[in-house]
């Protein structure tokens, strides 16, 4: 199948109400892993690359990906995830990306406009689909919602200015969630209504990042194996579903596939102490991966629309 580009996979997200699922990839086990489990559910799929997987595999995950991603049977779009600069973005578009995320949320507003103004304007020429990112990402809880602590949240104001200065084509927000395995205490605040708010006044795809479930059995199973996750707490199921139904259409997860891979590396070595092959020590990780995101695309309603 040709590839998608990130823009199509999400006006279809959105217009039917679901979900589309951004997995980071490092490497040939986590890209079949992604792939696997994108045909098992019939499910769209957008395969994340960081600049920090393209340094760890000497940039060979951009052929995986794209090699993995022309192959499979149901729409794959391969994007560049926090994209920092506007180089990056070019090399990657040069190189087959079908959407790259340009990452100004560290600069004021009009720099942020300026720069992805930028990558936007080379990005559409091509045919390539932009995101950017607007608001800090960080756990909040009801009342910093509620009270005038909310800074930290984007607000409809904020995205609708930015989207028009900037064009980009798809919208991170910032509401609630945070990248790593430890997201919040408890059950992290995650602000739906602000989602629909934005969601109203905005009618670029929205993305969540850091949205991982960082499920407790698994962190349980990874501290049981000799592992060590102090804290570790995600974003409830239900507020991804509530998301969703508020308008959000990318949810990015790449924490889980962590804890999914390492946890099933240790209790595999544990086990097979004599184990030396690293096909047979990495294989339980990959299904360990495949299960998880399985589950995922059901959760996020992509399931069955690929
Ligand atoms: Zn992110």
């Amino acid at each position: 199948m040709t590839l998608h580009t990130g823009l199509d996979v999400l006006s279809a997200a959105q217009r039917g109400g679901y979900g589309v699922g951004a997995f980071n990839t490092d490497n040939l086990e986590t890209t079949l892993a992604i792939i696997d489990a994108a045909e098992t559910t019939r499910s769209p799929v957008m395969l994340a690359i960081t600049s920090g997987a393209l340094s760890y595999s000497k940039n060979r995950i951009a052929d995986i990906a794209l090699i993995e991603a022309r192959q499979a049977s149901v729409p794959v779009a391969v994007h560049l995830d926090h994209g920092d600069s506007f180089e990056v973005c070019m090399w990657c578009i040069r190189h087959g990306f079908t959407s790259v995320m340009i990452d100004k949320s560290h600069e004021d507003e009009a720099t942020n406009i300026r720069q992805t103004r930028r990558v936007v304007d080379a990005a559409r020429a091509v045919g390539v689909s932009v995101e950017a990112e607007i608001g800090k990402l960080g756990g909040i809880d009801a009342a910093a919602e509620a009270g005038d602590g909310s800074a930290q949240l984007t607000t409809a104001d904020e995205a609708v200015r930015f989207v028009e200065g900037a064009g980009c084509d798809t919208l991170a927000i910032a509401v609630g969630t945070a990248h790593g395995p430890n997201k919040g205490i408890g059950r992290p605040h995650i602000a739906i209504e602000r989602i629909g708010e934005i969601r109203a006044r905005v009618d670029a795809p929205l993305v969540m990042h850091g949205a991982s479930s960082v499920p407790a059995d698994v962190v349980e199973r990874f501290n049981a194996a000799g592992g060590h996750l102090e804290g570790a707490v995600g974003i409830h199921d239900d507020d991804i579903r509530q998301a969703i139904g508020r308008g959000m259409c990318k949810v990015n997860v790449g924490t889980d596939l962590r804890i999914a891979s390492s946890t099933a590396i240790r209790e595999f070595v544990r086990s097979h102490p004599g184990e030396i092959d690293m096909r047979k020590i990495l294989k339980p990780a990959r299904a360990e991966m495949a299960r998880v995101i399985e589950a995922k695309m059901v959760l996020l309603g992509s399931a069955g629309k690929g």
